[in-house]
């Protein structure tokens, strides 16, 4: 044999799938730069799946290429899995190109987020020779809009908001050219062919263009007025973040009058120049994802309205070219806060935007390339020394790794505030954007929309939808409606199954899931629960002692309602004349009798065990907070009073062993003659905070002993708070306990999709139909 014949018998034809994050992210030049430079031929292509190759060449070439890809991937793309096979017909090719896509097969190619400018757009948004200089749009395969523009599967132009730009002559060449930063990025344009900038006052026609659209909205900024700026992922309200009166108008018209502002600084400089920030927390304000960080700080020196009555400030900085220009023509900060009214979906839409905003909003500074999906800012911290999300939206939506598959074919529709939607798929778990309220038609609109186009595109239409065992939520209907097959998961159960499922735990665990409010297996209203949750089942092993609430919903308004139902049940009708209580006196004679009124007969005053109404309670007496304003606001003022070093006697919770086999109850009872004391001997609000905080972890760990699991599951919206979180980590961990909570996914209701999606779908993998709820016998 001949080395000639040689080499052509090993000359080899491999077809290699890879799957992943891999669409959007560079990722067809990248194998397109690698194959060229091992002198192998072939094409690379999207593929409904992710990125297809046919590479031709010696086998120990095409292996060279493989694990190039593996080791050399973009630093945005994530590889789930590469398979190869050998294919025939070699010989064929000349040489190695980049195939436009195929329409075919089922579309489960993980969807690329959207990401913040790279260093070296910046530096060419900043360089006056560059032909891009200022350009607000600038973005190349490492950065700039995705899913907010993809309108479908796969991920090219012809399917993204940019198919109305038709490519410059440049921006083409570039496109086509396989050694620029721009060889096929989808998004790419420039001030000849791409987006352009206008200014509009809120009730004027078109005033300025382009540089003078943003002059004129810098100018306004400065001037104290309110700018509605059309953003990544929908309209975001601006104002000049050290004027007090600024805010205040803006609270005013947004009807937002306590609920944090988010601050955005152009520059990390400048930010660190108003608060401290850890290295974790420069990297979380830093990354491609670009979310809003809680940082903690109380002397920021912006004006003192932006977080009335908090210890934390939500910060963040530029995430598009846009924002970055203004900002630094600026050179001040800004509040950048959701362009909508409180619990509505963001606006997304140049007209909408202006209709809904326009009694909000001086001016708008909007763009002509559309938004396709409402994205709002993500919300994340650094809590127990991990990156923790808590709005889960632009630059993480909408996918999700997880340590465990989930079969596909599941839906799930989440619950009734900051609502999600998960979907199965053969590629993995979708998990959507932040959605808002249920409580408003524009959220349910939203919601309706968001569950059709994730299911068009991913081409997938699940079996089964799991739900929210609430009969009357808008989202347990929708699963009805959605079908053909559906599950209620109890809303607890959901919380604990999020965090399991988020750290691939399969055996059995303890899971403290307390949060505001859900409904439960007895028709309550559950919200402090330890849950024993294993494979097959979960049985309820302990709650918080039940107390009423007068007047139902409006106590999750009036944490004054809660400390009253509280009272009640300690001292009976005596409560009345306790005039030296803040939420007693709060309430007038009149309706003080009307309220025990309500508590005698047990009308309009539902029983319930929620530690997030508890919390309302304690900050009602503690004298910090009557009504509240946003949900969480209590709890949330009761933890900014914390004195971190200051360590009281905790309050302690009495634990009632059960006579049957009922869950144990935890007794609030001696917890609140604690506060009492305590604020009649003139103890401070600090004092009194860190007591109750100290007490809820003892009882976590009293529990934990009582159990006999070794992995403890922290769940629901009270372990937002971050004190809570660490402290009882901290603890559980020294009393030699495993700690689990969430972070890639927010501890509140916002997670609560994909806990539902995974219980509903690990415990009837094995079944035709999802059995009936509730499941019992752990
Ligand atoms: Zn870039
Ligand atoms: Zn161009």
């Amino acid at each position: 044999m001949t080395q000639d014949s040689t080499a052509e018998t090993l000359l080899t034809r491999w077809r290699v799938c890879v799957r992943g994050v891999v669409q959007g992210v560079g990722f067809r030049p990248f194998v397109y730069r690698q194959a060229t430079e091992l002198g192998l031929t072939g094409w690379v292509g999207n593929s409904p799946e992710g990125v297809e190759i046919e590479a031709e060449g010696h086998p120990v070439v095409l292996e060279q290429l493989v694990s190039a890809l593996i080791q050399h991937a973009p630093a945005n793309a994530r590889i789930d899995d590469v398979h190869t096979e050998p294919v025939a017909h070699p010989g064929a090719f000349r040489e190695f190109s980049i195939r436009e896509s195929e329409k075919r097969g089922e579309a489960s190619a993980q969807l690329p987020a959207d990401w913040a400018t790279c260093q070296q757009c910046l530096q060419e948004l900043y360089d006056p020779d560059n032909r891009r200089y200022r350009y607000p749009f600038i973005n190349c395969t490492d950065c700039g809009p995705r899913y907010s523009l993809i309108e479908a599967l796969p991920y090219d132009r012809a399917n993204t908001a940019m198919r109305h730009f038709q490519m410059c002559g440049r921006c083409l060449a570039e496109y086509h050219d396989p050694a620029s930063r721009r060889f096929h990025a989808e998004a790419t344009a420039c001030a000849d062919c791409g987006p352009r900038l206008a200014f509009f006052p809120s009730d004027g026609d078109i005033l300025a263009q382009d540089e003078a659209a943003l002059d004129e909205a810098a100018g306004r900024l400065a001037a104290g007025e309110i700018i509605a700026f059309k953003g990544l992922g929908g309209f975001q309200l601006l104002v000049d973040a050290r004027n007090v009166q600024s805010v205040r108008m803006l609270r005013e018209r947004k009807g937002r009058p306590d609920k944090p502002l988010a601050v955005m600084f152009g520059s990390l400089e400048s930010l660190q120049g108003v608060c401290p920030v850890s290295a974790q927390e420069r990297q979380l304000l830093t990354g491609p994802e670009r979310p809003i960080v809680l940082l903690h700080t109380r002397n920021h020196g912006l004006a003192d309205n932006l977080a009335p009555g908090r210890s934390d400030l939500g910060v963040m900085l530029p995430s598009t070219p846009l924002h970055e220009l203004l900002l630094r023509d600026l050179g001040f900060p800004v509040v950048a806060t959701s362009g909508n009214r409180n619990g509505e979906p963001i606006a997304i839409d140049n007209d909408e935007a202006r209709a809904r905003l326009v009694d909000i909003a001086d001016g708008f500074l909007v763009h002509d390339r559309p938004i396709l999906r409402p994205l709002d800012d993500s919300v994340a911290r650094v809590a127990a020394g991990c990156p923790q999300l808590l709005r889960r939206a632009r630059g993480y939506s909408p996918n999700l790794a997880l340590p465990l598959p989930v079969p596909p074919g599941w839906g799930a529709t989440g619950g009734h505030l900051k609502t999600t939607v998960a979907l199965s798929t053969d590629s993995g778990v979708v998990l959507s954007q932040h959605l808002g309220d249920m409580d408003n038609a524009l959220g349910r609109e939203g919601f309706d929309r968001t569950v059709d186009s994730l299911q068009r595109m991913f081409a997938t239409r699940p079996r089964c939808w799991a739900h929210d065992g609430h009969p009357d939520y808008y989202t347990t209907h929708q699963a009805l409606e959605l079908g053909p097959l559906h599950c209620a998961v109890q809303h607890h159960v959901a919380h604990v199954a999020a965090v399991m499922a988020e750290h691939g735990l399969s055996e059995p665990v303890l899971g403290v899931a307390w949060d505001g409010s859900g409904f439960g297996d007895d028709h309550t209203v559950w919200g402090g629960e330890f849950l024993c949750v294993g494979p097959q089942g979960y049985q309820r092993m302990a709650h918080l002692r039940r107390f009423r609430l007068p007047g139902g919903e409006a106590a999750m308004r009036e944490p004054r309602r809660s400390a009253f139902g509280l009272l009640y049940a300690l001292i009976g009708e005596e409560l009345t004349e306790c005039e030296a209580l803040p939420p007693v006196s709060d309430f007038t004679r009149a309706e003080r009798k009307l309220l025990l009124q309500a508590l005698k007969a047990g009308l309009n005053a539902p029983e319930t065990s929620s530690v997030g109404r508890l919390f309302d309670a304690v900050a009602a007496l503690a004298g910090i907070c009557q009504k509240a304003s946003y949900e969480g606001q209590a709890a949330a003022e009761l933890e900014a009073v914390l004195d971190r070093e200051s360590t009281p006697q905790p309050y302690r919770f009495d634990l009632s062993a059960p006579d049957t086999d009922r869950p144990w109850q935890v007794d609030w009872a001696p917890v609140i003659e604690g506060v009492l004391a305590d604020i009649a001997r003139g103890a401070s609000v600090s004092e009194i905070s860190a007591a109750f905080h100290g007490g809820l972890v003892n009882v976590i760990v009293s529990m934990a002993k009582q159990s006999q699991l070794s992995c403890i599951v922290l769940a629901g919206g009270c372990f937002q708070n971050s004190y809570l979180l660490e402290s009882t980590i901290l603890a559980l961990k020294a009393a030699g306990f495993q700690a689990f909570w969430s972070c890639q996914v927010p501890a509140n209701d916002g997670g609560l999709a994909l806990g539902q999606l995974a219980w509903a779908s690990r415990l009837n993998q094995d079944r035709e139909a999802p059995c009936a709820w509730p499941y019992r016998d752990a």
